[in-house]
């Protein structure tokens, strides 16, 4: 889809893109190929978008003869799409309000993310969606720092530590505000992930366990952790696992949080 279909579509149907929703629809042909060749996608695969829009990405992976749900927030986003579209049920949700049982396990997820949400879509992703083989996303290029960093880093956090035992992280390419209609202030990036062994802890109740851990930044990881298990057994779990008493959630890497999740 390019920067004239866009408008066209916009003008014919009244749309204004909504800046609350981070409407942002991507019209370079280039891009929108790369990304969906990024995202690996195999005829038997379930397929879920998160923020459809005019359906740049829509399009051609509804082609592919996949099973395919794209959550929408915009009504009428949503009735355009649903009224265009073949191959591709929309489901016209705030996708951070679906819950399990309205859930589609999926194979691969898709997203160029509304910024505003960037974190709390992603850590639901990764929570609920860690099945998925193969995640990619369009990020703000300067969220890349909370993505991907390490313990004792500034902007480490529940978020990278999610990245980084998803799996293998890749940052694929850059990509300028020229690349959409209406242009956004900042650069953009396309990232991709494919699922590793590490993946198996993910789950909606490690999300909250880490969510907890980094509750209060400054404040000893034991103390955030009186929330999640009693004193006595955060003690031992240190204890085992060689992690001081006096730690901060920020000194503990990725595999140090997989283990004490297990142990509490
Ligand atoms: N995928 C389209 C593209 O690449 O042109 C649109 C991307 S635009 C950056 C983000 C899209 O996400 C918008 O269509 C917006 O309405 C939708 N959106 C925003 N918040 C959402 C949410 N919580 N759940 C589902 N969709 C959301």
């Amino acid at each position: 889809m390019n920067r004239e279909t866009i408008k066209q579509i916009m003008q014919s149907e009244g749309i204004l893109p909504q800046s609350k929703f981070g409407q942002n629809f991507l019209c370079d042909e280039e891009i929108i190929q790369r990304i969906v060749g990024l995202c690996e996608i195999k005829k038997e695969d379930t397929v879920i978008e998160i923020g459809p829009g005019l359906g740049s990405i829509t399009v051609p992976i509804s082609e592919l003869a996949v099973r395919f749900y794209a959550y929408e927030i915009d009504n009428g986003l949503a009735d355009y799409l649903s009224s265009n579209l073949t191959n591709v049920t929309v489901i016209n949700r705030d996708f951070l309000k679906v819950d399990n049982s309205e859930k589609h396990e999926a194979d691969v997820v898709v997203s160029n993310i509304p910024y505003y949400v960037m974190t709390d879509i992603m850590k639901k992703l990764f929570g609920e969606y860690s099945r998925a083989r193969k995640m990619v996303f369009m990020v703000e290029d300067e969220a890349i720092a909370r993505i991907d960093c390490g313990p004792n880093s500034k902007q480490y956090g529940p978020l990278a530590i999610l990245c980084s035992l998803y799996g293998e992280y890749r940052y694929e390419f850059k990509v300028p505000y020229t690349a959409f209609v209406p242009q956004p202030r900042t650069t953009s990036a396309v990232i991709s992930f494919t699922r590793g062994e590490s993946a198996d802890i993910l789950s909606d109740g490690f999300v909250k366990f880490l969510n907890a851990c980094f509750a209060m930044r400054r404040k000893m990881l034991r103390k955030n952790l009186s929330s999640v298990a009693s004193a006595e057994a955060v003690d031992e779990a240190f204890s085992r696992l060689g992690i001081s008493g006096t730690a901060r959630a920020e000194e503990l890497t990725p595999a140090q949080f997989a283990e004490l999740y297990l142990k509490l």
